[in-house]
């Protein structure tokens, strides 16, 4: 606990507009905020990770979290943006002549009730915008009947800890589901895992379950994610080469570690060098294999390619780039220039492609994604599509885009709850990931095709820059390192664009 015990109280005056006051209440960390002519008391840490929200931005009546950018309403602690779900904490503020204290804390207020509780809303798909959008549905107090079917033997996760802190056996399993099963029994969502959904019938409105089921929907949403693309080559379906989507594949993974010394990591973007570092943690030679020239060159541009590729030289890690794979053999990976990458398991992270099959067989419009409007609705009105299956009008550039994201899935899932209970919402929210390398952290917001066209400012290797990618004349992403602030406001300068 720092600063001020503010249910002694502090001078009004010290409670600036716009900068979080950190102290601490009743035994938690509490900051007050001054927002809209008014100030409020609030829990100081976010509720997704803990990060630090007396840190963080204020933009009108919200608070948004430096690390992760979730998003929290100051009145209510509702969150207001992904990637959080639970509230934080709100607290009464008592004035007495020019001081202010810290009161009990308040009891959240409940949301009015929104959509018709005949409603049945099907949701295909239990990942990061399909469990979302059932959060949303309930915490808008929507009475109907919610089904989230997905093929994943676990209740929804925390699919981007895969390859950091789970493969480097730093982070235990019960970190890894998103809510307990019960959760959804006491939200009434009825979660049904292991549940393959493999046939859409549109004009009978109901969704075929694999073992011939059918569920009845009036409103459905399609979220379905991407699969990892696999290596069409000879031994590449062998039991030490490895996929990583899924917590089984995570899972089947760490089991294969157990007699392995030299793993090959084949693709060099993010998944491939997180997984790279995490692995390192547990000990393992690691040579990355790719035929990319730069690691990541085409998503962050030529200099902070180098700085990753130096940062993983630095852990350890080899690369061999400019190499693709011709076949992998029992204990090595074998490249179309006859180099040998001596490896005992092998995993391969050459990216993925969205899960349209459904979509495509129901005959929803797709290109390379299912082709959704700004409302997230398909060619099909009343079905909608969320997450990395999902390709939408991008309001900043005009350009249609499809983001892996998971804050962007979480948020698309929330848009399109809102939507299915006829609360008209466009989806504008400025992509955000982040992604982990050992101890450094890089944060990544809006969306941009081009990389040549680029300021640094700061220096990458003092881990404090902020590198800027411009799209005809105009910011369209911002990548920091150590610069969360600027992170956020980077985020917030895009969203004023719309
Ligand atoms: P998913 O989360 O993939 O969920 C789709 C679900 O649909 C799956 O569970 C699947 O089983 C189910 N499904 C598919 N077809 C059917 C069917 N026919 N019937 C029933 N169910 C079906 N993003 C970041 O922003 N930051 C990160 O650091 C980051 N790290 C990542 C690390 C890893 C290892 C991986 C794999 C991804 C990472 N991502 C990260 C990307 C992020 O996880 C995805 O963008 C996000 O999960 C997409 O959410 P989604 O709901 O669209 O799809």
């Amino acid at each position: 606990m720092t600063g001020p015990d503010l249910e002694q109280g502090i001078e009004e005056n010290a409670v600036v507009a716009g900068v979080p006051l950190l102290g601490h209440a009743h035994g938690e960390a509490v900051m007050l905020v001054r927002a809209e002519g008014e100030v409020f008391a609030v829990a100081a840490n976010c509720s997704h990770y803990g990060g630090p929200l007396s840190q963080g931005l204020v933009v009108g009546g919200t608070v948004r979290c430096p690390w992760h950018h979730a998003c929290f309403d100051l009145k209510s602690g509702a969150v207001r943006g992904a990637p959080a779900f639970n509230p934080i904490s709100c607290y009464q503020v008592q004035r007495t002549g020019a001081r202010l204290r810290v009161g009990p804390r308040l009891t959240p207020e409940a949301e009015a009730a929104v959509g018709d509780s005949s409603t049945n809303i099907v949701i295909v798909g239990a990942g990061a915008a399909g469990h979302y959008a059932a959060e949303t549905l309930r915490q808008s107090s929507f009475r109907g009947a919610i089904h989230l079917l997905g093929r994943d033997p676990s209740v929804p996760y925390d699919r981007p800890n895969l390859s950091k802190d789970f493969l480097a056996g730093n982070a235990p399993e019960d970190w890894i589901p998103l809510r307990p099963r019960v959760y959804y029994e006491e939200k009434a969502i009825h979660l049904e895992t292991g549940a393959e959904v493999s046939r859409l019938e549109l004009s009978a409105r109901q969704v075929v379950m694999s073992d011939g089921r059918r569920v009845p929907f009036d409103r459905l949403l399609l979220a379905t994610g991407a699969d990892p693309v696999p290596l069409a080559v000879p031994g590449a379906d062998a039991p030490h080469v490895h996929l990583l989507r899924t917590l089984e594949d995570c899972r089947r993974l760490i089991a294969g570690l157990g007699q392995a010394k030299r793993v090959a990591l084949i693709g060099s973007g993010f998944i491939g060098l997180e997984a790279a570092a995490s692995l390192r943690a547990r000990g393992l030679e690691v040579a990355v294999v790719s035929p990319d020239a730069a690691p990541l060159g085409r998503v962050v541009g030529p200099e902070v390619s180098a700085f990753l590729r130096r940062l993983h030289e630095q852990h350890g890690v080899t690369f061999h780039l400019q190499e693709s794979v011709a076949r992998i053999d029992a204990d090595a990976v074998v490249t179309a220039s006859g180099r040998r990458v001596p490896a005992d398991l092998v995993l391969v992270a050459i990216g993925v492609r969205p899960a349209t099959a459904l979509a495509a067989a129901a005959g929803l419009a797709i290109d390379n994604g299912i082709l959704v409007d700004e409302h997230l609705e398909t060619s099909v009105p009343g079905v909608f599509a969320a997450g990395d299956v999902a390709r939408y009008p991008d309001p900043r550039s005009g350009k249609r885009i499809r983001v892996e994201h998971w804050a962007v899935a979480q948020k698309m899932g929330a848009v399109a709850a809102s939507n299915m209970l006829g609360v008209p919402r466009r989806f504008v929210d400025v992509p955000f990931f982040w992604s982990v390398h050992y101890d450094v952290t890089l944060a990544y917001v809006g969306h941009s095709d081009s990389v040549t066209d680029l300021t640094i400012d700061g220096s990458l290797d003092a881990r404090d820059c902020r590198v800027q990618y411009q799209e005809n004349g105009r910011i369209a992403a911002v990548l920091t390192i150590g610069r969360d602030m600027q992170s956020l406001e980077a985020a917030r300068a895009l969203e004023l664009r719309v």
